[in-house]
């Protein structure tokens, strides 16, 4: 019995460094804005906003850019904390999904009735199939909308499109998800290279840019040179990915750890600030 205690005891000794030490590894945290969020319907009745926001906290992330089909669902969460959340519009919406928002000749009256209404930071995030689904009228009214305000497209889909949406107006701000989702990272250069107003996201793309624990150098290059136009989301597109959203943000923190620390905390959190206005006013925690 006695040398069950002894042993008890020493184990709760050699245990007490590491957590003594766990506090100040959580402070060493890189603060996060994750610009890659989705509210929609299907969460609702699973997750409340204050779950949504509990989860955030527990990830450390400070705010996000989050869209949702329908839209109400963005709006619950900005009503909830308004510093916490960057409004961005979906097409999406009854009867309105991916596969025909492009070619549905109301969707433009649909946005600028709620452009007008509150000052959302994009458009998107939408799904661009392929170069003709790029070229409708639907389309590039959408670009004439978010060129006039200023505002970005947050677009899913392959180059084409995106060199289709860069050809129809160069003044257009194209916010790329998924840096293409399954292109290369000298494709992702091209386009950064091509024009400065294009930036991107890197949700989903995690396995590819640090799957076997550290930074894959093509990535690591293109992070590098690109450093202020590239930011990290996790696409909370189906309601299971916001139970492992911890895990989500995490995988993307520990690539980011194998960048110099300003290029990692502008990738984390900075460029979302400065291009998105996100978490004005507030205090970045980790
Ligand atoms: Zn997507």
């Amino acid at each position: 019995m006695l040398h069950r205690w002894l042993f008890g005891f020493a184990a709760l000794l050699a245990a007490a460094p590491a957590a003594a030490q766990a506090p100040a590894q959580t402070q060493e945290r890189l603060p996060i804005i994750d610009t890659h969020v989705h509210y929609s319907q299907p969460a609702w009745g699973v997750h409340n906003p204050e779950a949504v926001f509990k989860a955030f906290d527990a990830a450390g992330v400070s705010c996000a850019l989050i869209s949702s089909s329908p839209d109400e669902g963005t709006l619950a969460l900005q009503r909830a904390a308004p510093n916490r959340v960057v409004p961005i519009l979906r097409p999406y919406r009854e009867g309105v999904t991916s596969s025909n928002w492009f070619a549905d000749a109301a969707t433009p009256a649909y946005l600028e009735e709620r452009l007008n209404q509150r000052p959302y930071k994009g458009i998107g995030e939408f799904h661009l199939f392929n170069e003709a689904a790029a070229s409708t009228p639907v389309v590039r009214k959408v670009i004439e909308m978010a060129v006039a305000r200023d505002i970005v497209v947050h677009v899913h889909s392959g180059v084409g499109p995106v060199r289709v949406l860069l050809a129809t107006d160069p003044r257009l701000k194209v916010f790329w998800a998924h840096a293409g989702m399954s292109e290369s990272p000298d494709t992702v250069a091209e386009i950064l290279g091509r024009n400065t107003r294009v930036m991107t996201e890197v949700s989903f793309r995690a396995g590819s840019i640090g799957g076997d624990g550290g930074i894959d150098p093509a990535w690591r290059t293109l992070f590098l040179r690109y450093t202020d136009r590239i930011m990290i989301g996790t696409d909370t597109y189906v309601t299971s990915r916001w139970d492992d959203y911890g895990r989500l943000i995490d995988e993307h923190r520990r690539w980011l750890a194998h960048l110099p620390r300003p290029a990692a905390e502008a990738i984390a959190w900075r460029n979302a600030q400065r291009l998105f206005g996100a978490c004005e006013g507030r205090q970045l925690t980790n």
